[in-house]
C-alpha cells in the first residue's frame, strides 16, 4: 500500500503531489533523503524539508538500533557465489547481500566477467547460500538483476554461454535481468534511482550492477576544476546505491578502473578510481590483475570483518571458475 504522504507535518495535496513527481512516493524515501535534496522540489523551505524528514524518520523506525536489531538485520543477509570457491572464501561464503563490493582492475582483468556470471549465478539455487531457510524463501523468490552498462560491455550471448557451462537455461537468465546503457554520468545515476519503481512496480530486484562505476563520472569531469562536482554527484550515488542495498536486502556490485599512484615508489602502484567517496562507500573491495593464461587474482584489501588476502580464479569459455 501506498503511504499517504499528507500525513507528514506541513504537506498539505500540493506538496504531496510535488513530492510524488520528484519520485518521493514513500516515507522510507523521504526519511533517507536530506534537506537539500527536498529543497530542490519548488515550494519546499529548508525548514519544511527538515520537519518532513524528522517525521517521516518517525514514521519508519529509523534512528538509534540496539546491538541486538542490528545482529537481527545481518541475519538475513545472503550470499551469491562468485562461481570460484577460492573468490567465495575470501568473502567468507560468497558476494554480500546489505553491502557494495568493488572490483577494481586494468582492462581485460574479469571485472565484467564476474559482473555477468553474478547475473548468471543469482538463478541458481545452489549458489545462493541464507543462513536460515526462511531467509531464502522470504528474501529470494523469482530473484531479478539490473545491469547498469556504462562501457557498452554487457553482451547477452556471454550470458547464454555462461548459463549453458553452468546447466541453467540461458534464455531465463534474460528475462530475470535488466539492461540499461547508461551513456552518461546522469543516465546511470537516474537508472540507479530508477531501480525503486522496478522494485515498486513487483520485480524483485536483488542484484544491481554498476558496469563502470567511474567511466562515465571520469570522462565527463576533467581536470582539476571538476573534481568537486564530480566527487558530489558520485557521493549521492553511492548513497543512492548503498540505500538499495539496505533497504532492499540487494547484493551491489560495482567495477572501477585503475590509475596509477604517482606519488608510489613501493607498494600498490596503483589505486581505485574515486577516492574516499567511493571507497569509504564500498564496503568490499577488490582488486583484480591478470596472472598465467586464463588465471586471474582477486585481492581484499578492505572489509570491515574480512582479513586481507587472495584468491586466484580462471576465466573460461563456462565463466569465472577455480
Ligand atoms: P574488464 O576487467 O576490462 O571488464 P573482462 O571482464 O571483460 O575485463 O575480461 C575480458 C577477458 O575475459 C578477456 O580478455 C578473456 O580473457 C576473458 N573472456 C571473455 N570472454 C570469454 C569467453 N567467452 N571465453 C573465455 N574467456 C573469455
Ligand atoms: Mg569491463
Amino acid at each position: 500500500m501506498a503511504d499517504v504522504l499528507t500525513e507528514l507535518p506541513g504537506v498539505g495535496p500540493s506538496t504531496a503531489e510535488k513530492l510524488i513527481e520528484a519520485g518521493y512516493l514513500d516515507f522510507m524515501k523521504i526519511a533517507t533523503s536530506t534537506i537539500g535534496e527536498l529543497t530542490d522540489i519548488e515550494g519546499i523551505s529548508e525548514k519544511a524539508a527538515a520537519k518532513m524528514i524528522m517525521a517521516a524518520r518517525e514514521m519508519c523506525d529509523l534512528g538509534f538500533k540496539s546491538g541486538v536489531e542490528l545482529l537481527n538485520q545481518r541475519k538475513s543477509v545472503w550470499r551469491l557465489s562468485t562461481g570460484s570457491k577460492e573468490l567465495d572464501e575470501v568473502l567468507a561464503g560468497g558476494l554480500e547481500s546489505q553491502s557494495v563490493t568493488e572490483f577494481a582492475g586494468m582492462y581485460g582483468s574479469g571485472k565484467t566477467q564476474i559482473m555477468h556470471q553474478s547475473c548468471v549465478n543469482l538463478q541458481i539455487a545452489s549458489k545462493i547460500f541464507a543462513e536460515t531457510e526462511n531467509v531464502l524463501e522470504k528474501e529470494l523468490p523469482n530473484p531479478k538483476s539490473v545491469y547498469i552498462d556504462t562501457e557498452g560491455t554487457f553482451r547477452p550471448e556471454r550470458i547464454l554461454q555462461m548459463a549453458e557451462g553452468a546447466g541453467v537455461d540461458g534464455q531465463y537468465v534474460l528475462d530475470n535481468t535488466f539492461v540499461a546503457r547508461a551513456y552518461n554520468s546522469d543516465m546511470q545515476m537516474l537508472f540507479a534511482e530508477k531501480i525503486e519503481d522496478l522494485i515498486k512496480g513487483g520485480n524483485n530486484i536483488k542484484l544491481v550492477i554498476i558496469d563502470s562505476l567511474t567511466s562515465a563520472f571520469r570522462n565527463e569531469f576533467t581536470g582539476r576544476g571538476k573534481l568537486a562536482e564530480r566527487q558530489q554527484k558520485l557521493g549521492r550515488h553511492m548513497a543512492t546505491l548503498n540505500k538499495l542495498a539496505d533497504l532492499h536486502n540487494c547484493v551491489v556490485l560495482v567495477t572501477n578502473q585503475v590509475a596509477a599512484k604517482p606519488d608510489a615508489f613501493f607498494g600498490v602502484a596503483e589505486q581505485a578510481i574515486g577516492g574516499h567517496v567511493v571507497g569509504h562507500a564500498a564496503t568490499f573491495r577488490f582488486f583484480l590483475r591478470k596472472s598465467k593464461g586464463d588465471k586471474r587474482v582477486a585481492k581484499l584489501y578492505d572489509s570491515p570483518h574480512l582479513p586481507d588476502s587472495e584468491a586466484v580464479f580462471r576465466i573460461t569459455e563456462k565463466g569465472i571458475q577455480d
